[in-house]
C-alpha cells in the first residue's frame, strides 16, 4: 500500500491506473511497463486486466522512487540513445538525445578504419553507438571511473560493439605508456577524438535540480568554471590526434563561443559550433593541422 497513490490496489484494471496517476503519464507508462514486464503494445492489449497484489507491491515502490525524485532510467536500469538499449547506473549520466549530435558528427567524419576515441564514456552511449554504426571503427574509450567502465563494457557486450576501454584521468594512459598501449593493441593516435565532458560550473543551480540530484557529480560539473575538462581535452588533442584529425566536444548552451576560442588558440583550423534540436549550440570542434 502507497499513501502517495492509493489507487495501486489489487484489482485495479492497468487501464484504469494510468488515468490521473500521480506521475507524469510517460513516466508512469515505463514504470508500470517495467513492474509487471510488459511492451508499451502488452500495456494497450491487456488495458482491463486487474493488477495482482505482487503487482500492485512492485508498482507502489516504483512510483513511490520517482515521486522522491529518482531519475526513471536509474529505476528501470535503462535508457535508449541512438536507437540501442543502454544499461545506465548512478555511476553514470544519463544518455540525453543532445549527445546524438555529437554521434552524428562523428559517423560524417570517420574515416574508413578510423581509430576513433571517447574521452570520459561513462556508460559508453558515444563509443557503442560510434562502433555498433560502424564496425570497421577501431574506438577507445576512456574513463576515470571503475565503475563507470564496468558498465562502459556491459553495454558494448550487450550491443556487440567492439570497443577498447581504457581506465585513464584524460590522456595521461595514454601518455604515460605508449609503448604499453601499443602492445596492447590501444591506439595512441587518433583520426577523431570525441567526448561529452562535464561542463557545469560548479555552484550551477542545475546541480541541485531534477535528475540532476542523483548523477555522479563528476560526470556533470568540473568543480570549476565549467571548462577547464573541456580545456584539458583541447590541449592535449593535437599530440594525439593524425594529422586532419577532428575533434569533436559537446558543452554547455552558453560555452561555444569560449570553446571555439580554445581552439583557436591551440591552432586548429575548421573551428566550428553546431546546434541541437532545441537550437542551441551544443558541439563545437576544429581540425588538426
Ligand atoms: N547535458 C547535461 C545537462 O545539462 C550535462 C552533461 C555534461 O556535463 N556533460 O544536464
Amino acid at each position: 500500500m502507497n499513501a502517495s497513490d492509493p489507487r495501486i490496489v489489487a484489482g485495479v484494471t492497468l487501464g484504469a491506473l494510468q488515468i490521473g496517476a500521480p506521475l507524469d503519464a510517460v513516466d508512469h507508462r515505463i514504470l508500470l511497463c517495467h513492474a509487471l514486464g510488459l511492451t508499451r503494445v502488452g500495456l494497450i492489449t491487456q488495458s482491463e486486466r486487474m493488477l495482482t497484489a505482487d503487482e500492485a507491491q512492485r508498482l507502489s515502490a516504483l512510483v513511490a522512487r520517482r515521486l522522491g525524485g529518482e531519475p526513471v532510467a536509474y529505476i528501470i536500469g535503462r535508457r535508449e540513445f541512438f536507437g540501442l538499449p543502454f544499461e545506465v547506473t548512478p555511476a553514470v549520466l544519463i544518455p540525453r538525445p543532445d549527445t546524438e549530435l555529437l554521434v552524428e558528427l562523428a559517423l560524417e567524419r570517420l574515416p574508413p578504419a578510423g581509430r576513433v576515441l571517447d574521452m570520459g564514456t561513462g556508460s559508453g552511449a558515444i563509443a557503442v553507438a560510434l562502433a555498433h554504426t560502424r564496425p570497421d571503427a577501431r574506438v577507445t574509450a576512456l574513463d576515470v571511473s571503475e565503475a563507470a567502465l564496468a558498465v562502459a563494457a556491459r553495454n558494448a557486450a550487450a550491443n556487440g560493439a567492439r570497443v577498447r576501454l581504457l581506465r585513464s584521468d584524460w590522456y595521461a594512459a595514454l601518455d604515460s605508456a605508449d609503448a604499453d598501449n601499443a602492445a596492447a593493441g590501444t591506439d595512441a593516435t587518433f583520426d577523431l577524438i570525441v567526448s561529452n565532458p562535464p561542463y557545469i560550473a560548479s555552484g550551477d543551480r542545475h546541480l541541485s535540480e531534477g535528475d540532476l540530484r542523483f548523477e555522479p557529480a563528476g560526470a556533470l560539473t568540473d568543480h570549476a568554471d565549467g571548462l577547464s575538462a573541456l580545456r584539458r581535452i583541447v590541449a592535449g588533442a593535437a599530440s594525439h590526434l593524425a594529422p586532419q584529425g577532428w575533434l569533436l566536444m559537446e558543452h554547455g548552451y552558453d560555452q561555444a563561443a569560449a570553446v571555439r576560442a580554445l581552439l583557436s588558440a591551440q591552432g586548429y583550423g575548421d573551428v566550428q559550433s553546431w546546434r541541437d534540436l532545441s537550437g542551441i549550440e551544443r558541439v563545437s570542434g576544429g581540425r588538426a593541422r
